[in-house]
């Protein structure tokens, strides 16, 4: 199947109001082209240089996601590409970019990671850690970063009960963190949850955006999950 056809089968099977995000990390630009083409207009890259190569060469109405771990050193390349960096994984980072977005007077979106999953990781903030910065002078003192939801994966397994179990923990804590820390505003309202294998369960499970590689542009050239 093209691209296109991939594009349109993802699209019979995720709600309108369920934002699909092209994951593009190590595709060529023949293959983003394709998929904008065929009218996906928002990318998701992992690494800085493959973001700076891909965002100089594409049309400029494309909005790029950053959903890899960033290095601070990186941030100040990273800000003026993209739209929403999906993978805030420490205070550290947060603190980093709040001062870079300060100084390039670039206001930025930004997702908090959180870890769901049973496999070891250093990145993410636990779910005790995320209410924890919610409740921190440091969340209050954000001026240029603005936190609009959480991002998460799932366990890299067969058993469904497991995987919607921890979309379900990470659902749970969007919607206290919304009820607590944004009541006024509506702004806090992006919950990205759910890849090629598990996007239909994190969809039942309340996600409001997808992240889709594999389904939309076929095997990576290489092994990286
Ligand atoms: C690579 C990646 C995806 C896409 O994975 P697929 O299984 O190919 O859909 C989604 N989210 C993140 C954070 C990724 O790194």
């Amino acid at each position: 199947m093209s691209i296109a056809e991939n594009y349109h089968a993802l699209q019979a099977t995720i709600p309108v109001d369920v934002m699909l995000v092209g994951i593009s990390k190590f595709h060529p630009e023949s293959a983003i082209l394709e998929a904008y083409e065929a009218g996906i207009r928002t990318f998701g890259e992992s690494r800085v240089q493959e973001l700076v190569q891909k965002q100089a060469e594409l049309p400029k109405d494309i909005e790029w996601h950053f959903i890899g771990h960033l290095q601070s050193n990186k941030i100040k390349t990273v800000l003026p590409l993209v739209t929403l960096i999906q993978s805030i994984d420490s205070t550290h980072l947060m603190d980093a970019i709040e001062k870079e977005a300060f100084k390039q007077q670039r206001p930025v979106n930004g997702l908090i990671q959180v870890h769901i999953a049973r496999e070891e990781t250093k990145f993410g903030f636990s779910i005790d850690e995320a209410q924890q910065f919610f409740q921190s002078e440091q969340f209050r003192s954000l001026q240029y970063l603005r936190i609009i939801g959480l991002m998460g994966m799932a366990t890299y397994t067969e058993d469904q009960s497991v995987i919607r179990q921890e979309f379900r923990s990470l659902k749970t804590l969007f919607d206290e963190i919304r009820q607590m820390y944004f009541v006024e505003e509506n702004n806090f309202n992006t919950l990205s949850m759910g890849m090629t294998g598990d996007y239909t369960l994190a969809i039942e499970e309340g996600s409001t955006m997808v992240r889709i590689g594999t389904a939309l542009f076929g095997l990576r050239p290489c092994a990286i999950r």
